[in-house]
């Protein structure tokens, strides 16, 4: 961190202000005095020092990081990929590419199930689906609660499949616990819930991320970085698009996000190409694009029926649509980690 002093700072301040940060952060202090003012270089883990305390003090002229606020998330302290490891041995991270797929919301066994079974036989190796669900209207389809869950653990059950599901409430942590969860979602209006983040730094269950509809890759990093303080190193970033000016597509999907957050961090990235886009067509060059950047799972929404969905029916594939794309994506990816492999 390096921080500007006024020209009018007196020796006795930038003293007594050196001390301070030193006892109080534990970090060196180098101090250079320039005819103008007097520049200081925090040395050691500034991650706990609120830069606005620092500008609020009236004799700093400017105050920069130039390290990351995050640490735990942060790929300088934990160079090797983070692989996430499933009770039932699957890997989300490992280099291969990971394939979630259902219905946005459940909505009934038959529903479910069905999707379960078909997305499983395309290659998908976790279903998603949302039981709680954030509608931006009240008088829409809320989802099934807790008989939601119920119905998951059901498909879970008939194929083996692990579950991803939405969490909006820190009171239903225990319920989530106990129906099994797999894979718990923190959408993307929850982003910086961060009484929730604190909480779900408290379990042992991996935690899929999604980045806020008008998130930085920083912010998205600083609530990962929320999750992992609490003790839960288990969490997958997920770049589910942006809001721009563009009104043609649901969000627009910020490609660009993918390396970054592989460069900065060290955990998992999955995209979600369904609510990018919001519209079927899309789901399927957005996803190569998410590959050919580097993703390591994509999550995609998988209805049998889109027109009569209670939920996100443009956005959805039918199963024969999903099983292509699929196929086409899965193929693909086996291309560029030959191609990865002969470089
Ligand atoms: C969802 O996955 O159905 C969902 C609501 O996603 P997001 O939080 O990305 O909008
Ligand atoms: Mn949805």
């Amino acid at each position: 961190m390096i921080i500007v002093l006024k020209p009018q700072c007196t020796e006795p301040q930038v003293k007594s202000f050196t001390e301070s940060l030193m006892n109080d952060y534990n970090v060196k202090v180098n101090t250079w005095v320039g005819t103008q003012s007097t520049v200081l270089g925090l040395i050691g883990d500034t991650t706990s020092i609120d830069i606005d305390y620092i500008a609020a003090q009236d004799f700093v002229e400017s105050v920069k990081r130039v390290q990351e606020p995050y640490k735990k998330a942060n790929r300088k302290f934990h160079p090797d990929n983070t692989v996430i490891t499933l009770p039932g041995g699957q890997k989300i991270g490992d280099g291969s590419l990971t394939l979630m797929a259902g219905p946005c919301s459940v909505e009934c066994e038959a529903q479910i199930c069905e999707v379960a079974e078909r997305v499983k036989a395309s290659g998908a190796t976790f279903l998603r689906g949302g039981a709680f669900k954030p509608r931006t209207s009240p008088y829409a389809f809320q989802g099934l609660k807790a008989e939601g869950l119920e119905l998951l653990k059901k498909a879970k059950a008939k194929t083996g499949l692990p579950i991803v599901t939405e969490i909006m409430s820190i009171a239903h942590i225990p319920l989530f616990e106990e129906e099994g969860v797999d894979i718990i979602q923190v959408g993307a209006r929850n982003m910086q819930n961060f009484e929730l983040l604190k909480a779900l730094g408290k379990i042992n269950k991996p935690i899929l991320l999604k980045r806020g509809l008008s998130s930085t890759v920083e912010e998205l990093l600083m609530s990962a970085e929320y999750i992992m303080a609490g003790g839960n190193d288990q969490v997958i970033l997920c770049e589910r698009g942006i809001r721009t000016y563009e009104t043609y597509t649901r969000n627009t999907l910020d490609i660009s996000a993918i390396p970054i957050l592989k460069k900065l961090s060290h955990l998992p990235v999955v995209v979600d190409p369904s609510h990018a886009g919001g519209i079927s067509w899309l789901v399927e060059p957005l996803a190569m694009a998410a590959v050919a950047a580097g993703a390591d799972g994509l999550i995609i929404e998988v209805h049998n029926n889109p027109a009569k969905a209670l939920s996100d029916g443009a956005q959805s594939l039918t199963p024969d649509q999903f099983d292509h794309i699929a196929a086409h994506i899965l193929r693909s990816k086996e291309a560029l980690s030959r191609l990865e492999r002969a470089e």
